[in-house]
């Protein structure tokens, strides 16, 4: 019998690629896929036409590899796959050694050919496996419901045999879509923001605001451990701290109450933008959903948007607390998010804020305030503090590699 040669095989959206895109689009995967991966032992890539392929023949940990993969976004599903040359002996040798010690009652087969002049069509592969299978297993085949479904991958060069393949997060790769900064509070919400943002392809830098000594400073440590978890899915991350207390306990000063919530926001989002210039981000992303509090309607969104030059994203202004809710606990950051801890927004606040805020309102009660000062307060007193996962040595050989900017 003939070693097993183990490998994963990445597969992608490809037909939502535009012809354009897809070099860049394959060119940041792989890369993302490499970090993935850099301290789970051996793994070389390679590109296959419409997948990607990870050799494993060194490597101990292929389950590991492959869960890791699970996280790459831009990943459509991924398997561990045995390969084999491309006869149909070969093909029944693997397969026998796979369905060794399975037991199912059902199967089907699914093949698949990447190139049409192979001698065999798919339908002739399914039959001549197929019936292969049930003399070894006795299983019966069940196109419809099938309780195990083995993958046949038909390559010019040799053919991919897997039974499990794992859904990945789909989306784009993270570096694909350029940057931008999310505002993080400790909240369930921002987090899951700017995860979508991840998903589509943003690089996300956060952007945290404290009341320390006003407050105290759990609201910081919630923001760090958020980034940390929020970094297994970007590989690398940046966060900017800044103290917003002094800012505030100056806008108590001249704005009455019910407009401080809105006035708060929108200082935030000025600062945000300033910090988003300096790293290069192209938009903000905050975790606002409509209705949900006083600052989150229809007028008082507007006047927020109104202090930013730049979109400011909120990819959660459709969906319920209770969906916001389950994301948050698939991605992790739940748990951290609910730890419990003051709200730098309820500082030096009435119970009940202005719900629809008009610009020449907002506009009048900020006229007091000396807003560039204020801004340049809050940057110029901005940390900052960068996380790598896994970690991985900077290469710093490509301008466009996100750890050589945190080197
Ligand atoms: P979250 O669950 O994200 O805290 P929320 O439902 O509590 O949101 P708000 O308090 O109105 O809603 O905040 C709306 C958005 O404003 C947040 O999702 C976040 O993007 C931003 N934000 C609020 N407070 C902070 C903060 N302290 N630092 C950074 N961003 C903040
Ligand atoms: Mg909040």
């Amino acid at each position: 019998m003939a070693r097993l040669r183990p490998a994963a095989i990445v597969h992608y959206h490809e037909v939502s690629l535009k012809r354009g895109n897809r070099p860049l689009f394959l060119r940041h995967l792989a890369r993302n896929l490499e970090r993935a991966t850099s301290d789970v032992g051996p793994v070389r890539l390679r590109q296959l036409s419409g997948r990607i392929l990870l050799e494993l023949d060194r490597n101990e940990t292929p389950e590991l590899v492959r869960d890791r993969i699970a996280r790459v976004c831009g990943v459509a599903s991924v398997a561990l796959a045995y390969r084999v040359a491309s006869t149909l002996e070969a093909m029944k040798d693997v397969l026998a050694q796979l369905l060794e010690g399975r037991r199912f009652a059902s199967f089907r087969i699914s093949a698949r050919r990447a190139f049409k002049t192979y001698p065999l069509t798919s339908v002739e592969l399914n039959r001549e496996l197929g019936a292969f299978v049930v003399e070894r297993t006795g299983a019966r085949v069940d196109l419809r419901h099938a309780e195990l479904e083995i993958h046949v991958e038909v390559l010019p060069a040799e053919t991919f045999v897997y039974v499990n393949r794992v859904a990945g997060p789909g989306g784009l790769p993270v570096g694909a879509s350029g940057t931008v900064v999310a505002l993080l509070s400790g909240g369930i919400d921002s987090p899951v923001a700017a995860w979508r943002l991840i998903k589509r392809g943003c690089r996300v830098v956060f952007v945290h605001f404290h009341s320390v000594p006003y407050l105290p400073d759990i609201s910081q440590h919630k923001a760090r451990a958020l980034v940390e978890r929020l970094t297994e899915w970007q590989y690398a991350s940046q966060l900017f701290i800044v103290p917003f207390g002094e800012i505030q306990r100056e806008i108590v000063l001249s704005v009455p109450g019910p407009a401080r919530v809105v006035v708060y926001r929108r200082m935030m989002i000025r600062i945000a933008e300033v910090l988003a210039l300096q790293v290069g981000a192209a938009a903000l992303v905050t975790g606002e959903s409509l209705g949900q509090v006083a600052s989150q309607t229809l007028e008082n969104i507007a006047r927020i948007d109104e202090a930013a030059s730049m979109p400011v994203f909120r990819p959660l202004i459709g969906t319920d607390k209770l969906e916001i809710t389950a994301e948050a606990q698939r991605l992790g950051t739940f748990e951290i998010s609910i730890e419990p801890d003051a709200d730098c927004c309820t500082l030096f606040t009435p119970k009940h804020p202005a719900t629809r805020m008009s610009e020449e309102a907002i506009r009048a009660v900020e006229a007091a305030l000396d807003l560039p000062r204020l801004v340049t307060l809050g940057t110029s007193a901005a940390t900052f503090a960068s996380f790598i996962f896994p970690p991985v040595a900077p290469r710093g050989d490509d301008p466009d590699d996100h750890e050589a900017l945190l080197a």
